[in-house]
């Protein structure tokens, strides 16, 4: 424990970081630090999350513990120490036997102030030997977890290695705790806290907001490619990362884009790794302005000048979201993030859902999507909803910088129209697409009309008065927010489900935005 009123922080930051002051929260998290007080930290991506366990290390008197999951940013963070003259040096599994027997001597020595370290190392009984000796020689200082949100199921990033760093905190219970991370929703934030035990911690919540961001999200429809190049020809040159589901999209993606002169990389973890980081670093020095990655790209990308973060598929959670679009005007200019919504994708991911994991896991996996769902279809101001999201009082009805909030969406009731359109589904034995659906509400004159009969039907024609275009809006509206299901076999066959019957029976309104300029309804020809 240290009295931060006797050191001259401002001083010592300017010695250890070059750095004049401080950022929002630092000092306060450090002096809580160096009083020895558990702390849990929930800030943003380039908050300046890392000072405040780097820092306190250098003052305090023994050696400080850092966790940190990912083996290529632990290189990254303790070789920029170095370079800064910071006695800092890592432990994990890409090291050889003989570099880690030297590492361990250097620490045993007294020369090194951070160790950091992978999680999976923790509770090894050569490491715990260490760190006996370690703390019996100099003391243990401080344990810092970084992405301490790995250790919660709820999290998007849940890792079981995680669940050890509670029983270190046990054997060594004097040593205070530094939780870190940039998740910070209710549930992940109480579980972190009892899952590392943190006592009678003080919690530092920074705002999640970043208002130069611009939030836009679209459904993906079959012009939505287009839209896409589009869009990328309009921002040549400006640093975009287009998010995809798998390897197959991006694959396919990034060669559509090249074939259409755009000049764009792929990058997924079943590349090549030279390759890979070829990509990764082509991109960073704007060699190439557009990257179609998975989400396997950016957890530490420093590359502050990214204009759009573009999801072309759907994310699988809003967490996931948050952090692959924030990668946006990390510079603080403005930088728009947008995303394209699409109801197959959903499917996609809940087949993806079932294939893995417990009972307990997949009903996690469900909530999460559903709420990436709610995000997208909702007309209320997105950032209002992704910071209420993280559990933050957004104050201010209008962001006036996303989508509803510069387009307010006007609703309209459509229950009568989308109760035509199920009892359609229904009444043609829910075996049929959308297409045809909307074939019979029009009283189209078709071959497969006419094979099945269903010119017969009372719901033959009962919606000429919209046009098709407008009926394929409404029915995948429906579809998308769950008034109507689909089958699982590719066919796209519509499903009643209990939803359906809420409309049908008049129970729930069924409300679609107006779209601006085009008109919904179709001149009826008078046929005398
Ligand atoms: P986080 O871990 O929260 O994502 P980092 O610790 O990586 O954030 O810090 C983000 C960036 O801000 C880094 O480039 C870091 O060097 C810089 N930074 C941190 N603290 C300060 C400071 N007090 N003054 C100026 N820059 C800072
Ligand atoms: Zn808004």
């Amino acid at each position: 424990m240290i009295d931060a009123a006797e050191i001259d922080l401002a001083e010592k930051l300017k010695q250890y970081f070059g750095f004049t002051t401080f950022l929002p929260g630092q000092q306060q998290i450090i002096e809580l630090v160096l009083e020895g007080r558990d702390t849990l930290v929930l800030m943003p991506t380039g908050g300046g999350k890392s000072l405040t366990y780097q820092f306190p290390a250098l003052l305090l008197p023994g050696v400080t513990i850092v966790v940190s999951p990912l083996i290529a940013l632990m290189q990254d963070q303790v070789e920029r120490l170095q370079a800064n003259g910071i006695a800092a040096t890592f432990i994990n599994s890409s090291l050889s036997q003989y570099e880690r027997n030297q590492r361990e001597r250097e620490v045993l020595n007294g020369q090194i102030k951070l160790l950091y370290v992978a999680p999976e190392r923790l509770l090894g009984e050569n490491f715990l030997a260490l760190l006996d000796q370690v703390e019996e020689r100099f003391g243990l200082s401080l344990l810092a977890i970084d992405e301490a949100h790995c250790v919660s199921e709820w999290g998007h990033d849940f890792r079981p290695e995680y669940r050890q760093i509670g029983r270190l905190r046990q054997r060594y219970p004097q040593t205070p705790l530094l939780a870190l991370t940039a998740t910070a929703t209710e549930v992940v934030r109480q579980d972190i806290l009892q899952q590392l035990r943190l006592h009678s911690p003080h919690v530092h919540i920074a705002s999640f907001n970043r208002p130069n961001l611009y939030y836009e999200v679209r459904q993906k429809q079959r012009t939505s490619y287009q839209e896409l190049v589009r869009l990328l020809r309009k921002a040549q040159g400006e640093a975009t990362i287009i998010y995809c589901l798998s390897r197959a999209n991006v694959e396919s993606l990034s060669s559509d884009l090249v074939a259409d002169g755009i000049q764009a990389l792929p990058y997924h973890a079943g590349m090549a790794a030279e390759e890979r980081s070829e990509n990764q670093s082509r991109f960073i020095r704007d060699d190439v302005s557009v990257l179609v990655a998975t989400i396997a790209f950016g957890m530490g990308i420093g590359k502050p000048d990214v204009r759009n973060v573009i999801h072309y598929d759907l994310p699988k959670n809003l967490e996931g979201y948050y952090q692959e679009s924030g990668r946006a005007g990390r510079d603080g200019l403005p930088a728009q993030c947008l995303l394209f919504f699409n109801g197959g994708d959903r499917f996609k991911i809940e087949f993806m859902i079932a294939q893995n994991g417990d009972e307990q896991r997949q009903a996690i996996a469900l909530q999460q999507l559903q709420q990436v769902q709610s995000y997208s279809d909702s007309h209320l101001c997105r950032r209002q909803l992704l910071l209420n999201y993280f559990g933050e009082v957004w104050n201010g009805e209008h962001c006036g910088n996303c989508d509803n909030c510069l387009r307010p969406q006007v609703l309209e009731d459509r229950s009568i129209d989308a109760q035509k359109f199920l009892s359609c589904v229904g009444r043609t034995q829910q075996r049929f697409g959308m297409r045809h659906i909307v074939d019979v509400l029009r009283g189209a004159n078709t071959q497969k009309i006419r094979d099945y009969r269903h010119d017969q039907l009372s719901t033959y024609g009962i919606g000429k008065d919209v046009s098709v275009d407008e009926w394929m809006r409404l029915g995948r509206t429906l579809l998308q927010q769950g008034w109507v299901g689909e089958s699982a076999d590719g066919h796209h066959v519509l499903r009643l489900n209990e939803r359906s019957r809420e409309i049908l029976k008049g129970y729930q309104r069924f409300e679609l935005s107006v779209l601006q300029g085009t008109p919904r309804s179709v001149e009826t020809k008078k046929t005398s």
